[in-house]
């Protein structure tokens, strides 16, 4: 790998960045699979599952071959292969940590799912093994690669919705299934919060560019529904940044969908509606000027999100949402769980100045 996409065309083969992916669920199947189908500078090399049968169907539609599918037992053994240079971890979030050790351990970068981890601990731990191991380490945070979360920081860093006085995000679905991963506490870490909330938590932190140092939380699970035995329903919470903005978050796993923010300034607003769905992100600003939805272009988030990997990796960067961003989410959701126990608002190290712990922007454009 010799080429960098200096610019935003598809490089050959050879030159691109390859990746296993490791568990093959909803997520990888329906957006991971089709994003790299577009990338520019990333191909797929090799998969990781314990479904042998449904790994080489996929592989078969993938131009791999046998050879290039892998179970967790022998996931060690990508070491022998040039040709993946990171692995993409998919699984349910307690997994994330032992894979990511077992990767930096093989000399692999690691492109990482949200959460990054189930504790902030686990998720430093991850940071250090990358670190250790001389190898990038990313959360996938995909939609701070989308233009229209972009277009909406860029008006509240310009001022044009004067002085930024507070965000409402809302984050809400509904999770049916009582055997799913999702509301097991060993698998999960934690409920709606972890899930979906931390879109609310991370784009409020992405819009404001801040962190919070102090969060105020209430949670919620219906008496006596099955689903909400070993994990939250709901949480709402507050969390205040330094320049004085406030942020009122919502998430909730028995609502119908729902997903939006807005954010209020002295002189506008702005809103996302919806802000965390896969596609069709609509961003409306409301200004003296009058009111507008801005027309933007349509993009594969995960494409964009898995493009500016590569692109660290090809050119030696920082990612834009690194480990230690995970690392932060992670400490903030367990101030928000001690929050809710405790009754009171929680205290954290309270941090001034702008994107303490992202690395290079995106491409845009
Ligand atoms: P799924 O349950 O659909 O898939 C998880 C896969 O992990 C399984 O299909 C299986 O793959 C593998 N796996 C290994 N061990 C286990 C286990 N003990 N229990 C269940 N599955 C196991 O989950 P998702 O794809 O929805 O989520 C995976 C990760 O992606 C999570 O961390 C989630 O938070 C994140 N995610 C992120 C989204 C985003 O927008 N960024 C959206 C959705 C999810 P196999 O059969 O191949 O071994």
């Amino acid at each position: 790998m010799n080429r960098s996409p200096l610019e935003n065309k598809p490089l050959p083969p050879e030159d691109r960045v390859g990746y296993a992916l490791v568990g093959l669920g909803k997520l990888t199947l329906n957006e991971l699979v089709p994003a790299f189908r577009l990338s520019n500078c990333s191909k797929l090399t090799a998969l990781v599952s314990d479904d042998r049968e449904k790994a080489l169907e996929i592989a078969r539609g993938l131009g791999l071959e046998e050879k290039d599918v892998y179970d967790y037992a022998d996931y060690d053994r990508l070491a022998e292969r040039p040709d993946v240079n990171a692995v993409y971890i998919v699984l349910p979030n307690a997994l994330h940590r032992e894979y990511t050790e077992r990767a930096a351990r093989i000399g692999k970068h690691v492109l990482c799912e949200k959460p990054l981890a189930t504790s902030p601990e686990d998720a430093e731990t991850m940071v250090r093994a990358c670190a250790e191991a001389n190898r990038l380490l990313m959360t996938a945070y995909r939609m701070q690669y989308t233009p229209q979360l972009w277009a909406a920081r860029d008006l509240i860093e310009k001022g044009d919705l004067g002085r930024l006085k507070f965000i409402e995000a809302v984050d809400g679905q509904t999770e049916d299934d009582p055997g799913a991963w999702r509301l097991k506490r060993d698998l999960a870490g934690g409920g709606a919060l972890p899930d979906i909330g931390l879109y609310c938590l991370n784009t409020a932190r992405f819009l404001t560019g801040e962190e919070p140092y102090e969060v105020f939380a209430y949670q919620y699970s219906t008496p006596g529904d099955e689903r909400f035995k070993e994990v939250e329903e709901a949480v709402y919470w507050t969390m205040r940044f330094p320049s004085g903005a406030v942020a009122h978050c919502t998430c909730s796993y028995d609502v119908a969908e729902a997903k939006y923010l807005r954010a209020h300034g002295q002189k506008g607003w702005l809103s996302l509606d919806p802000a965390f769905s896969y596609e069709g992100l609509r961003l409306e600003v409301v200004t003296e000027e009058g009111r507008e939805v801005r027309q933007m272009r349509e993009e594969d988030q995960f494409r964009l999100e898995i493009d500016h990997f590569s692109e660290c990796i090809l050119g030696g960067k920082r990612p834009f949402t690194p480990g230690e961003e995970g690392v932060q989410d992670q400490r903030l959701m367990a101030a928000i769980y001690q929050s809710a126990a405790e009754g009171k608002p929680v205290r954290v190290e309270r941090l001034e100045g702008k994107d303490l712990f992202r690395g290079a922007p995106p491409r845009r454009g």
